[in-house]
């Protein structure tokens, strides 16, 4: 925290969310000055962490792509790139298994690292399919050698675009078609077995929650090739080590970032962003703004100019979450289990609320984030906000309905972890209405989703429909994910640069 604080700077960025902060550090190393203003106390947003009793957990993320040492170059492993730029270092663990799916029917699989071995698996239980299965990857793992050869920048920019369509016409062509193609529809040419289609969705809900079918093919590409490639790898200390460290590389090289400092609005002047008001009434100024708010927070709270509202009908709402925060005795987690588990009992409901369950445990990889002896989980299941809008935050009613909603996710979460209920320590239970206070997100929600049959292009980039403003974060291309805001940030930071004069180098 800085005593006095500039009231002017280069680019002023609303929220320290991942995208937020990857903009401000990329900026400030470029020596463009910034200025970061965050509501919470903390950095990070989605991908935060925080403390109770002694047991560390992570907000949201916990599945880290991007930080391979051996990694190829281009798009990938930005986060590995971006802290080497910076001279900051973040120590990771690797994870042998991105996710341990537990499906209906007795199906369990771990998602290995070794791409060869979950290949092999996933054939054992599909022979039938086994043809299908290595053409479905295989296309993913093109998808994967196109944009681990191609630079990350922004599509805004025509001299990006012109240099890498210049230098690579093959790949960029071949690229550009494949933004036409779903997951769904690929899996669909190889594979018919419904059960394994299942599979396929499931593999794009993970993430995307959506099926494969509204899910681009270039999204999988990443995020289900990658893991075999650069891999899944947890940061020592938590998720909060990351924007942790980009903090530290925000201020090494001169930039400010601002905690309880609750942006209230968006200063327009004929049209044009040129500053922020902080809710104490406070104003600041900037050549540009940069919001890592939703696309509906901005637009239609820190703006209230009515021309540039978003309404509800724009873009697909993904819901919120419900969420446990577990400290268990060590003893309920057998030596063998993996970190982090997908557990569906009814394919008919996995897309409901409540349907999947997602588990996380950290300390299986540090340790450290519990006391002696013990674990911690994270779980949790998609949630509407509007399902809980009619509770009065800290009613008996409200705490009713977490717990109960609490005691049949991990009842069910037994299946895989038995006398989990007893091993329960401490329990932190946090509804769509906590998500929507804490990360400051409209309805708590896990971001816009594209509509299907949607162009992954079309997904907004970083301009805005204001002059002089400029989005980043999961509102904005390619979406959610840690890595996915990491790369908008690295768009949005090198389209203000050039625009700046002091375009950025790519990274390597
Ligand atoms: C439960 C859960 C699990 C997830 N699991 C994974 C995972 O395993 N792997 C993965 O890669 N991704 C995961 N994600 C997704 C990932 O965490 C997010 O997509 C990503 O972190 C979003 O980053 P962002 O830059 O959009 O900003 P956000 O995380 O939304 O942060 C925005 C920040 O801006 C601040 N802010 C907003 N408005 C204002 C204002 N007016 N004034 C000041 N500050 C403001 C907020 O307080 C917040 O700190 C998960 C998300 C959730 C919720």
């Amino acid at each position: 925290m800085h005593d006095v604080i500039e009231r002017s700077a280069d680019v002023i960025i609303i929220g320290s969310g991942i995208g937020g902060l990857t903009t401000a550090a990329l900026l400030q190393q470029q020596g463009i000055s910034t200025l970061v203003f965050e509501k919470n106390r903390h950095p990070g947003g989605s991908c935060s962490s925080f403390q109770r009793e002694g047991y560390h957990f992570d907000a949201g993320a916990s599945v880290f792509y991007g930080f391979a040492e051996n990694g190829r170059s281009g798009t990938l492993n930005l986060h590995t790139k971006i802290f080497r730029k910076l001279g900051i270092e973040v120590k990771t663990v690797p994870d042998p298994v991105q996710i341990h799916y537990h499906l209906p029917n007795g199906f369990s699989l771990p998602v290995y690292y070794d791409r060869q071995a979950f290949i092999d698996r996933l054939a054992a239980r599909f022979p039938h399919e086994k043809k299908g299965i290595a053409e479905f990857y295989r296309e993913l793992e093109e998808v994967y050698d196109i944009l681990s050869s191609l630079p990350a920048g922004s599509l805004e920019d025509i001299v990006h675009l012109g240099g890498v369509g210049l230098n690579n016409p093959l790949k960029t062509i071949a690229l550009a078609m494949k933004t036409f193609r779903s997951m769904g529809r690929t899996a669909r040419k190889y594979i018919v077995d419904d059960e394994l289609l299942r599979f396929i969705d499931m593999e794009a809900y993970s993430w995307a929650v959506q099926d494969a079918g509204a899910t681009p093919l270039v999204n999988a590409g990443i995020c289900l090739a990658d893991r075999h490639h650069g891999g899944i790898n947890y940061p020592l200390g938590g998720s909060g080590s990351i924007p942790q460290a980009l903090c530290r590389g925000i201020e090494k090289f001169g930039g400010i970032v601002r905690f309880q400092s609750e942006v209230s609005g968006i200063i327009l002047e004929n049209g044009e962003a040129r500053g922020v008001r902080l809710s104490d009434g406070s104003e600041f100024f900037a050549k540009a703004v940069v919001s890592n708010a939703t696309v509906w927070d901005t637009f239609n709270r820190l703006i209230t100019d009515s021309r540039f509202r978003v309404d509800d009908s724009r873009f697909l709402r993904a819901p919120s979450w419900f969420q446990l925060f577990l400290g268990v005795d060590a003893s309920v987690i057998p030596k063998d289990f993996y970190v982090h588990n997908i557990l569906v009992d009814d394919w008919n409901r996995y897309s409901q609320p409540g349907g999947t369950i997602y588990f996380s445990a950290p300390t299986l990889l540090d340790p450290s984030l519990a006391p002696h002896g013990k674990h911690t989980i994270h779980v949790f299941v998609t949630a509407e906000a509007d399902d809980w809008e009619k509770y009065q935050r800290g009613s008996r009613e409200y705490r009713e309905a977490k717990d109960a909603l609490a005691e049949n996710v991990i009842s069910r979460t037994e299946r895989i972890l038995p006398g989990l209920s007893k091993a329960i320590e401490l329990k932190v239970l946090a509804s769509p209405l906590t998500h929507e206070r804490y990360l400051n997100r409209y309805k708590g929600s896990y971001g816009p989703l594209l509509k299907p049959g949607q162009n992954i292009l079309q997904k907004p980039q970083n301009t805005t429909p204001v002059k002089n403003l400029f989005a980043v974060g999961d509102s904005t291309f390619p979406g959610q994910g840690v890595i996915a805001v990491t790369y908008s940030g690295v768009s949005c930071a090198s389209y203000i640069a050039r625009k700046l004069g002091k375009p950025l180098e790519y990274l390597f």
